[in-house]
């Protein structure tokens, strides 16, 4: 165990300011599962799945596919528009639902098969190399939970295969 403090910028907090949360983690995935059940709902809603701008998120339905009915409002079909995949009713006004997935998170393309298994089963398959603001890669799936999208990060890493550590390493 070691003994972090995990510093959530104001940036990110909606103008709550800057969190400081200290925890005891074995290694990233383990931080992150923690702040994330410390922080719950309220953090997983800081990430950018959006992605905020409207850029290449209008539905223009003689181009863009529909690719599925939306599992939020059960109405809408999902769209699949320049920069997200959308509801058509997530991305009309007044917007009356929100099911909304930019095509790029945390520096990672979301496949559109992805977005197809999100649908159909409300959840991707575990996704390795998003990019967290620090710069650090993770791997989460994308999960619908409650009406909302979210990560679901993978459970505990099994410990690494044991092979022995070069001794190389050891020695510093
Ligand atoms: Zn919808």
């Amino acid at each position: 165990m070691t003994n972090i403090e995990f510093t959530i910028p104001s940036v990110l907090t909606k103008g709550s300011g800057e969190k400081k949360i200290p925890l005891d983690a074995i290694d990233l995935q383990d931080a992150f599962t923690k702040v994330t059940e410390q922080l719950g709902e309220d953090f997983k809603q800081q990430f950018d799945f959006e992605n905020g701008e409207a850029e290449g998120q209008q539905l223009d339905k003689e181009k863009h596919e529909a690719i599925g009915l939306c599992p939020i409002c059960q109405k809408g079909q999902v769209y699949d528009l320049a920069k997200a995949y959308a509801c058509e009713n997530a991305v009309a006004s007044p917007k009356t639902c929100t099911f909304r997935i930019s095509k790029m998170i945390l520096q990672r393309d979301i496949p559109k098969e992805q977005v197809l298994k999100l649908i159909h089963e409300g959840k991707t398959d575990l996704l390795p190399k998003f990019i967290s603001k620090k710069g650090r890669a993770f791997a989460a799936s994308l999960k619908l939970d409650n009406g909302k999208i979210g990560f679901e990060f993978a459970p505990r890493a099994p410990k690494k295969k044991k092979t022995p550590a070069p001794k190389i390493a050891a020695a510093a």
